[in-house]
């Protein structure tokens, strides 16, 4: 198996619990592009496996020990990984779910995300070592779960960063662009080709879960619905009715088509810029039980931080502001630099000089389908807070 020696101080930050590393930090690397390496300290001290990129800045992914007494081969490592993974994952394997079978670095496999949508797997490739393996990660994945099949939903910008094109490519199988999951007794529809992500927010699980048990009797407002998710749960769960806004109209489609698919009635859509549609409510004076605001990352980078958070503070404060008395504020954040701490910051700042205080019923995160690596704090994104205005007798 080809070698890599760390730097010492590399190695010493290894030790410590260093995961990802740059073309500085390798003293020695006699090995080619995409290669599965064994990676070592300037002593013996061995730091497990790890996927080396020659077209990356990021040149050094570890991947943690091998239990095996011999090296593996690439093959023997993706397929005992990915099996492992969806073996972490009890009822993964049920026919109708939607869910995430592998998680990048959480799950020993850096740069690669594999989501199940019933029969149907897609796969997200963000560095060029593991790219490079795709001729042993999809037989892995038909010998697994033979998927009706597989698609690399492989749009997504950050693979610039790795001189990696951007693409959707059937991998194996025959072109499939519409299925179906089924996820606490709703059908949703999976638009697996145009669809956001790999097709679907499969990280709030937990929340709409959530969503659902509080819906009863209410009146809910879904901000930045996407398809949905949320205002679908909540009608399920006995809302009155559920407004969802998205400026999409494809994606309000899709909801209307799953309201009928599911014999759900008091389902609104509006297309709208939610900010505007915000502040057009304040005017009508008009008010929800139920708010959910869940708005695409506003800081994609550290640069973005001071505006993001501005971002947040400002949609919050509106949102909080067309509460009903007692009402909740179901408000999530899914950008990576912004963290659980500053994001409850931020929604302090925002219910400032309310009438009213608002109150944190309970935290989220995404399900556990999608596990955070202790060692890579960042991918813990999605923050969810449940709030309530607190109408004291
Ligand atoms: N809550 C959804 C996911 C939301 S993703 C779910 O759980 O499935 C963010 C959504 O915000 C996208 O659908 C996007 O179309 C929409 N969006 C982005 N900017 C917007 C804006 N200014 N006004 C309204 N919708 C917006």
């Amino acid at each position: 198996m080809p070698g890599i020696t760390l730097s010492a101080k590399a190695s010493r930050l290894a030790q410590r619990g260093r995961i990802w590393f740059f073309r500085d930090d390798l003293a020695e690397a006699d090995v080619d592009h995409g290669d599965l390496v064994s990676v070592h300290g300037p002593g013996s001290r061995s730091h497990g496996l790890g996927l080396y990129s020659q077209s990356s800045r990021l040149a050094l992914r570890l991947c943690g020990s091998w239990s095996g007494t011999a090296p593996p081969t690439p093959e023997e490592f993706f397929a005992a990984r990915i099996t492992s993974a969806i073996e972490r994952r009890p009822g993964a394997r049920e026919p109708r779910v939607g869910r995430r079978l592998v998680h990048g670095d959480a799950d020993g496999l850096p740069g690669l995300i594999i989501d199940k949508y019933a029969d149907c797997l897609c796969l997200q490739v963000s560095a060029a070592a593991v790219e490079a393996h795709l001729d042993c990660i999809v037989p892995s994945l038909v010998a697994a779960l033979t998927p009706r099949m597989v698609l690399a939903r492989n749009d997504l910008t950050i693979r610039k960063q790795e001189a990696l094109p951007l693409e959707i490519r059937l991998l194996h199988g025959r072109r499939c662009e519409h299925v179906e999951i089924e996820e606490n007794g709703i059908f949703h529809p999976i638009d697996l080709y145009r669809g956001h992500k790999t097709g679907f927010y499969l990280d709030q699980r937990p929340a709409r879960l959530l969503l659902s048990s509080l819906a009863a009797g209410r009146r809910v407002l879904d901000l930045f619905s996407y398809q949905g998710g949320f205002g679908l749960s909540a009608l399920a769960g006995g809302a009155l009715s559920a407004l969802c806004v998205d400026q999409s109209a494809e994606a309000l489609q899709r909801a209307q088509g799953a309201a009928d698919r599911n014999r759900l009635s008091g389902l609104r859509l509006q297309r709208a810029n939610a900010f505007d549609f915000l502040r057009d409510l304040r005017k009508s004076k008009e008010q929800y039980d139920l708010v959910i605001v869940d708005p695409p990352a506003f800081a994609t980078s550290r640069a973005q931080v001071e505006g993001g958070v501005r971002g947040y503070r400002d949609l919050n404060r509106q949102a909080m502001r067309v509460l009903s008395p007692g009402g909740m504020l179901l408000t999530c954040s899914c950008s990576h630099h912004i963290s659980s701490s500053m994001f409850e910051d931020t929604l302090r700042q925002a219910a400032r000089d309310l009438p009213f205080r608002m109150i944190i019923r309970q935290r989220l995160g995404a399900g556990r389908d999608h596990p955070i690596s202790l060692n890579l704090p960042e991918s813990e994104y999605l923050k969810v807070i449940l709030l309530q205005r607190l109408d004291l007798p």
